[in-house]
């Protein structure tokens, strides 16, 4: 049965969203060149939370032009100076955080708390990271004089929406780069309220643009003659086709793209530990996670035992309102994703894997997805090979440790794994083995902004975080 959700009003008061909001280009938020606006819903109740200006190749010129003037004299500042932008940026962030956490549950559907004690605090973070660094780039063995790239251009998805843009931001500023970033279509009003902060925190105008939009937008950022350097994250596809755009020409490009990642349970592993770590690998986010732990490779011989301690912790899951702080799993993001999902889990079932869901009631409108454990699953099934995006975990097993690596492999995907075992030597044996860009040992989802991150194979080309992730904004 469907229950109805309406949102606290409490929480929601914290946070006042206006009802249409501009492109903001030199410091100033302004309409669209051609007037062209899109609508952001709340994906939990599709109520429209803003009409927001929707940026056209004009706007992003208008937007590169701006970067490229305020490039001489942001990257001729003091790392000093830039450096107290940042850490004040950094703050405003810290002292905004209740709103700006409220906001993104709207926004995105994600649970209050994840948004209050995982994503504010990271982006927090992240800034404080990369303000640390701006006035020491010369002694970081970069060479004597590392130079900025120039223009970057940035663009974004939905599942991180501000997470995502102090990736791109922090550093970019860091190393002395001006900005025009592109927020994802379902999800661009943390972006729009950063640019807010961002005159708050007096950075000079032009230093930071942020272009609301759709593909179309991200593309002509991509193609633009005058940006220096291409950042994305996103899917796949979309990353090949930007591979394939700025292949030629003088732009430098990172990716971090799509992911399948395995979360491997040895026999000897506390059973209770695994399946935290495993719920919160493939649950955190709807499973909307570029790094979620998508696949579950236990070994044969506690296989039931693992399944079964799953399906009694998937039963406890609280689904529903994103602004109570008990909920453990939101809505997911769009129509269009929902809809991915869902296909994609009919495809397993129609394969025959095994389909399982806990009883549990989904709100009557939003878009929702009940948490879903495939079992019987073997390699050549779609859910366990396609990235689907969504809260479906499948389960396979394996014998031996080399058989594990063999199909955690087995992807074209190599962003994240997990290694649940008590043996320190098999942890670092297996690591060592797998072709993923993260390794989390007896843990998972955990992440830190001095610890690069980023894919091998398909999943992406290039580093963020950490000292390899300025490198990509600097020619040394
Ligand atoms: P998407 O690629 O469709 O969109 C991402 C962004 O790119 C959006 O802002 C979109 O407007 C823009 N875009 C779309 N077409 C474009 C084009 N032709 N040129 C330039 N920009 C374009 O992906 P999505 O559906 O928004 O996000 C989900 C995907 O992102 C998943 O596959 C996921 O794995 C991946 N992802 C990866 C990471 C990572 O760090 N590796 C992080 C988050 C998400």
């Amino acid at each position: 049965m469907a229950f109805d959700y309406a949102p606290a009003p409490e929480s929601r008061s914290v946070v006042d969203i206006a009802p249409s909001y501009g492109l903001f280009i030199d410091g100033e938020f302004t309409e669209a060149a051609d007037g062209q606006v899109f609508k952001s819903l709340s994906p939990a109740t599709e109520e429209v939370l803003s009409e927001v200006a929707r940026a056209g190749a004009a706007d992003v010129d208008r937007a590169v032009r701006a970067a490229r003037a305020a490039f001489g004299p942001w990257s001729a500042l003091p790392g000093s100076e830039r450096a107290k932008y940042l850490f004040r940026i950094a703050r405003i962030i810290q002292e905004r955080s209740r709103e700006l956490a409220v906001l993104e549950t709207l926004d995105n559907g994600k649970p209050i708390k994840e948004t209050r004690d995982f994503d504010l605090p990271t982006v927090a973070a992240h800034f404080f990271y990369h303000a640390g660094w701006a006035d020491k780039l010369e002694h970081a063995g970069f060479g004597p004089r590392p130079k900025p790239l120039g223009v970057a251009g940035q663009v974004i998805p939905w599942n991180f929406p501000l997470m995502m843009l102090a990736w791109k931001i922090a550093p970019a500023l860091a190393t002395g780069n001006t900005v025009v970033l592109k927020p994802a279509e379902t999800t661009p009003l943390s972006a729009l309220f950063f640019a807010d902060i961002c005159r708050q925190a007096g950075l000079p105008k032009g230093v930071v643009n942020i272009l609301p939009g759709h593909g179309d937008a991200g593309a002509a950022l991509v193609a633009h003659p005058d940006v220096d350097k291409v950042a994305f994250t996103g899917s796949t596809a979309v990353g090949k086709e930007i591979a394939r755009t700025v292949a030629g020409t003088r732009k430098k490009v990172t990716l971090e793209l799509g992911g399948k990642g395995a979360n491997i349970v040895f026999d000897d592993a506390p059973v209770d530990q695994a399946v935290e770590g495993i719920v919160s690998g493939i649950f955190f986010n709807q499973g909307q996670v570029c790094c979620a732990g998508s696949r579950l490779l236990v070994q044969e011989s506690v296989r039931e035992e693992v399944v079964d301690a799953l399906k009694r912790r998937l039963s406890t899951l609280r689904i529903g309102d994103p602004l109570d702080k008990n909920t453990d799993l939101g809505a997911i993001n769009s129509a269009e994703q929902l809809t991915r999902i869902t296909e994609l889990a009919e495809r397993g079932e129609a394969e025959g894997a095994e389909r399982w869901s806990p009883a549990c009631e989904l709100p009557s409108s939003g878009y929702w997805f009940p948490p879903t454990l495939f079992t019987g699953v073997t390699q050549a099934h779609m859910v366990a090979r396609e990235e689907i995006f969504g809260p479906v975990l499948s389960v396979l097993t394996f014998r031996t440790p080399a058989e594990a690596v063999a199909k955690a492999n087995n992807t074209p995907y190599g962003l994240s794994a997990g290694i649940w075992t008590e043996k320190g030597s098999r942890i670092l044996a297996v690591a060592e083995k797998l072709r993923a860009g993260v390794v989390w040992a007896n843990t998972f989802n955990k992440f830190d902004p001095a610890s690069p991150f980023g894919g091998y194979k398909e999943s992406g080309h290039g580093r963020e975080g950490g000292r390899h992730g300025l490198e990509a904004y600097l020619d040394v």
